[in-house]
């Protein structure tokens, strides 16, 4: 096993690491900012350094800060969480070229899968199914540009190969509007990812947003998790997730499931991974893959027992995977609400103290999160202070089993978006089951 680990990252996912790390018998070095020396994380891990100012590319984002703390401390590894550092394929490649072990898949496959257009042909020679679209970038030529829009169908959408975070992205409905919407996403990719190479596809109307969880180690052998249901959003941002996606079949998941390992396997990707579709009339289309640990994780570990962050850590140590596919059993559902500071009408985040917390309970709870009374949420990083996660043995027990939990958590002394999950939890259609993307803006009249 690793001896000790750097975790780069804060708030809860950092907690999260860090007691996969105390369970395995890794010591840990909490790198935070100078904003976050309360973190319970920072309190609870063997090392503590402080690397840089609150803003984040002074202390989360500072690389030669945090290998500096790797250097200091003799930590062998680096955790990166997610967002921050956790899919740039530089600090993953200087991490390694330092000497030490990167907690996720190589430089080249972040790399690979961090340029959509790549990760698109990538994914279609391995046999995943994508949107159709102009199967490569497309240029300035407004003929061409029209032809390719003509064959995939209107409506489409231009999309930055180098996007993330939503960005970059702009749906055409006509002709007209095409060559003017391509070049405006040229400019904005250009301005906002250093790269103006953008790409076409289908738009597709009303399709859900289902992904598939993979573990991969490296070294030949890949397994698929079951899928996440990730469609109720907010402006691309995910409110709340849940595992396994209503309606999705056991041979409609091993359909997908099977092409998502296979394609694992010919990317030799290592470590923990999310393949992100876009699912409408009972068909999958791949949109992008994130080579990391995802936020909504838990819903999976609910369902399948497997602590995912453990894993990783265990792939990162060099060890085969040690779970096999027909050890993997779907069981049971699971719920994730993510709990942000912000205003529940305006959505706008709201740091604060904590005057007072009480965390919910009970059979099939669970609370991930770093916030206590009179903690202070600062303002410079994510408005997110924990997931809620609930299980069942069926999606009706883990959604009464939610109601409850949100009845009993209180935070006082800042606003949260409790009241939107709970609005969530009492909707009709949300009871259903497959809501899709745009359901939730529609709900809340935007
Ligand atoms: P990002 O990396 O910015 O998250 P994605 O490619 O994952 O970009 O797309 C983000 C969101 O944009 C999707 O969840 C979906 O809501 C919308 N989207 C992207 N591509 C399409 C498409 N072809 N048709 C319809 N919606 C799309």
């Amino acid at each position: 096993m690793l001896d000790k680990i750097v975790i780069a990252n804060r708030g809860e996912i950092a907690l999260r690491i860090l007691r996969a790390c105390k369970e395995l018998g890794i010591k840990t070095v909490a790198v935070h900012s100078t904003a976050d020396r309360d973190l319970k994380h920072v309190k609870l891990a063997d090392e503590t350094i402080c690397i840089g100012k609150p803003s984040a590319k002074d202390s989360y984002l500072n690389v030669p800060s945090i290998i500096a703390a790797a250097e200091v401390t003799g930590a062998v590894a680096i955790h990166p969480g997610y967002g921050f550092l956790s899919e740039n394929a530089d600090f993953a490649e200087q991490v390694e070229k330092s000497g030490f072990i990167f907690v996720g898949p190589k430089a080249e496959t972040i790399r690979l899968m961090g340029d959509k257009v790549s990760a698109i042909e990538a994914m279609k020679k391995a046999g995943v199914p994508c949107v159709p679209g102009s199967g490569g970038p497309i240029g300035e030529d407004a003929k061409q540009n029209a032809a390719i829009a003509k064959r995939i169908g209107y409506p489409v959408i231009i999309k930055a190969a180098g996007g993330g975070g939503g960005r970059g992205m702009r749906v055409v409905r006509n002709e007209e509007e095409l060559q003017n919407s391509v070049a405006l996403t040229k400019s904005e990719a250009g301005q906002f990812f250093g790269n103006d190479m953008v790409y076409m596809e289908k738009y597709l109307e009303n399709p859900r947003h289902i992904e598939i969880q993979v573990l991969a180690d490296g070294q030949g052998n890949a397994i698929y998790l079951g899928e996440r249901d990730c469609s109720m959003q907010r402006r691309h941002q995910k409110v709340l997730e849940e595992a396994p996606a209503p309606g999705i079949t056991e041979d409609m998941r091993r359909y997908i499931g099977e092409r998502c390992v296979r394609a694992c396997i010919e990317i030799n990707y290592r470590g923990a991974g999310t393949f992100e579709f876009l699912y409408e009339n009972g068909e999958f289309y791949f949109i992008e893959m994130n080579t990391r640990i995802q936020v909504e994780h838990p819903v999976t570990e609910m369902i399948t027992g497997v602590d995912l962050i453990k894993e990783q850590l265990k792939i990162a140590a060099g060890q085969p995977l040690s779970i096999k596919q027909d050890e993997i059993h779907i069981r049971g559902h699971a719920i994730e609400c993510r709990i942000n500071a912000e205003d529940p009408q305006t959505f706008l985040p709201a740091p604060g103290k904590i005057q007072w917390f009480h965390a919910p309970g009970g059979l099939g709870v669970r609370w991930d999160s770093h916030i206590y009374s009179g903690y202070t949420v600062p303002p410079h990083y994510d408005s997110m202070i924990g997931k809620l996660i609930c299980y069942g043995e069926n999606r009706d027990i883990a959604i009464a089993r939610m109601r409850q939990a949100l009845d009993e958590i209180v935070v006082e002394g800042i606003k949260t978006n409790i009241p939107l999950h709970k609005e969530i939890l009492r909707d009709e259609n949300f009871h259903s089951g497959g809501t899709n993307i745009h359901y939730l803006h529609k709900k809340l009249g935007l």
